[in-house]
């Protein structure tokens, strides 16, 4: 299955709710980040909240510790490591940060499966605390993408992965998301590549408002379950339409 690249958005697409919320909520943040919510932005406010964490004596550790209890279903777990064993590359575009999915994915023994992980940095700096910082620095010319938050463009690292495969290479793409983010880039994915947005969430929503924009085929999904059983399916149908062909 090496022409396979399977790429998934993180938060409530791989997990089924959202990383930052989680610890917010798990962490005892909700106050603070109510009353800052609409004031900084989204990098930003979970940097501050990271700095709030430390300021109250909470290591990065205590943070590692609360994200290992994100739930995550066994299945997608499952799909995740057959994906892999299978020989699709798998990516994860998110606009989480890297502290968080690294230390969930670690936490489940799945961060080996993945060749890569684009989103926003967070690293501990030299006092231990987590920083957060955006994908696409502020520094830079902005990406110009009216669809996309000002910190990342997921279409434009679906650009720079295609670019980045030679033209002999045949590879075909299945896209996995949820959020209004996962639009962008699934407005990339050509005609023999898949998406599968999950049911009644933003991604889907848009993606059913005009799907004649979309050239990718479309897969809903409702949870971990059944996002792993079309996942399997959709790797088992495209490696057997290549072995016919
Ligand atoms: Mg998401
Ligand atoms: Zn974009």
């Amino acid at each position: 299955m090496a022409g396979i690249v399977v790429v998934f958005d993180f938060d409530r697409t791989l997990i089924d709710g959202d990383s930052d919320r989680w610890v917010v909520t798990q962490m005892g943040l909700t106050s603070l980040y109510n009353q800052l919510r609409t004031t900084l932005p989204w990098n930003s406010l979970m940097d501050r909240m990271m700095m709030e964490l430390h300021s109250q004596g909470k290591t990065a550790a205590d943070i590692a510790q609360c994200l290992s209890q994100t739930p995550l279903h066994p299945q997608v777990i499952e799909a995740i490591r057959s994906a892999h064993a299978l020989g699709c590359e798998l990516r994860i575009i998110s606009d989480a940060n890297l502290f968080f999915i690294e230390k969930i994915l670690d936490h489940h023994g799945l961060l080996g499966c993945f060749s890569h992980i684009d989103t926003n940095p967070g690293e501990l700096d030299e006092h231990g605390r987590v920083r957060i910082s955006p994908y696409h620095d502020h520094s830079l010319p902005p990406h110009g993408c009216c669809l996309c938050p000002s910190n990342m463009c997921k279409g434009l690292i679906i650009n720079q992965i295609r670019s980045s495969i030679s033209n002999n290479e045949k590879k075909q793409f299945i896209y996995l998301g949820d959020g209004g983010g996962d639009y962008c880039p699934s407005l990339k994915l050509g005609e023999s590549d898949y998406v599968m947005p999950r049911k009644n969430y933003p991604l889907w929503t848009r993606i059913r408002s005009d799907p004649l924009l979309i050239k990718a085929e479309v897969h809903e999904w409702t949870d971990g379950e059944e996002l792993a059983e079309i996942l399997l399916h959709l790797i088992h149908t495209i490696s057997t339409d290549g072995k016919t062909t």
